[in-house]
């Protein structure tokens, strides 16, 4: 496996040029236009790795792709990466990619187009060397997941279905450990219903929508617990609309997110169960957990197990880590395909101004992803 590393170290110019490539097409979540762009080039690349690529067209979103390589050839590895950003278009004109330091600046750097370098080149890198890898690969690019992957849910569990391993591809945690438990996202929406009123001439006849649900955030707030590591954030709050009416409605939109799948769905209950503290108010309550966590249990701990072996054996040090924000890995777990998250560069940032990658970690993480891939 020297020589995979030897020839990564060889091509780092060129996994650097690639990734200011894909960074230079800006591709924001609803900009289907930017992410069809880098979903073209990626293809092409597939194409020249010589993949089998099929694209799957979107009608809002960019259209998801996936490369198949070696078909047949043992249960597959499953890659899944996504292509879009949180970053609107026009951010590159005022923070345009730079290298300063040995690190890559730039809007989706680290979350996650390095991952796509990364795992092109671990690929390219297999074949070079002639090292190959002996199981079907399969590399899946979304183009929803910073909303949530509801276009792309079903592709990632049929394609994931079935593979010994689906390696998720986001950034590895700012220390460079793989992320081995992902917190639940659950989102719910409680509307809240009273009686409109003059608020002066009868005031006692209305019921105030907007007390009824303020007490319901209070009651929801409440309810966090950093040591069982489960949070509630009501986000967004709106309701009537007239200072001199009592108001009938108000809705609210509560972010919780759980440790465990025990816990998600102790919150899912405990939301439902919610009852009108005013008399005559009413609940409406929608939502549910888009992602079920996934848990660090000890199927998780064997994968990291197997991996600490491979990684060992081309001198990386392979640790890991909880993360707390939701990605496609609570998908595959969820189905029980045997999930490890966090393989992409390390650097830091996601989501933010300082967004970037250490450029010298492309090479060992393209190195560790290549050695799962032949000796996995
Ligand atoms: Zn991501």
């Amino acid at each position: 496996m020297e020589q995979i590393r030897q020839y990564l170290n060889n091509q780092l110019q060129e996994m650097t040029d690639l990734l200011a490539q894909i960074v230079g097409i800006e591709s924001n979540t609803v900009d289907k236009a930017g992410v069809d762009r880098v979903g073209r080039l990626l293809s092409l690349e597939l194409r020249r790795l010589g993949a089998t690529v099929t694209e799957f067209p979107q009608g809002a979103y960019g259209n998801h792709i996936l490369g198949v390589l070696n078909a047949g050839g043992g249960s597959p590895i499953t890659l899944i990466l996504h292509m879009d950003t949180v970053h609107p278009a026009g951010t590159l004109a005022r923070r345009p990619t730079r290298l300063d330091d040995g690190k890559l600046y730039g809007p989706g750097v680290y979350d996650m187009k390095a991952s796509h370098v990364i795992a092109l080149f671990a690929i390219r890198a297999l074949q070079a060397t002639g090292i190959g890898h002996s199981r079907e690969v399969r590399v899946l690019f979304t183009s929803d997941e910073e909303v949530g992957s509801l276009s792309s849910r079903h592709l990632i569990e049929e394609t994931a279905r079935g593979s010994t391993l689906a390696m998720v591809m986001e950034p590895a945690l700012p220390d460079g450990r793989l992320k081995s438990s992902r917190k639940g996202v659950g989102d719910f929406q409680i509307t809240a219903r009273g009686r409109a009123s003059h608020a002066g001439a009868e005031h006692q006849k209305g019921i105030n929508a907007v007390e009824e649900l303020a007490r319901q955030v209070i009651r929801l707030q409440a309810l966090t617990d950093y040591s069982r590591g489960i949070t509630f954030s009501v986000g967004d709050f709106k309701g009537g609309g007239v200072s001199n009416v009592v108001p009938d409605f108000a809705a609210l939109i509560v972010d919780t997110r759980a440790m465990t799948i025990e816990d998600a769905a102790w919150i899912t209950r405990t939301i439902y169960s919610l009852q009108p503290v005013l008399p005559g108010a009413t609940l409406e309550i929608q939502g549910e957990f888009n992602r079920l966590p996934m848990e660090c249990n000890a199927e998780r701990l064997a994968i990291v197990e197997r991996i600490q072996a491979i990684g060992n054996a081309i001198g990386i040090t392979v640790d890991h880590g909880p993360s707390g924000g939701g990605s496609d890995a609570s998908f595959t777990s969820a189905i029980g395909v045997p999930t490890m998250d966090g393989f992409g560069a390390v650097g830091d940032g996601a989501h933010a101004v300082h967004e970037h990658v250490v450029v010298s970690s492309l090479v060992e993480r393209s190195a560790l992803c290549a050695a799962i891939l032949s000796n996995y």
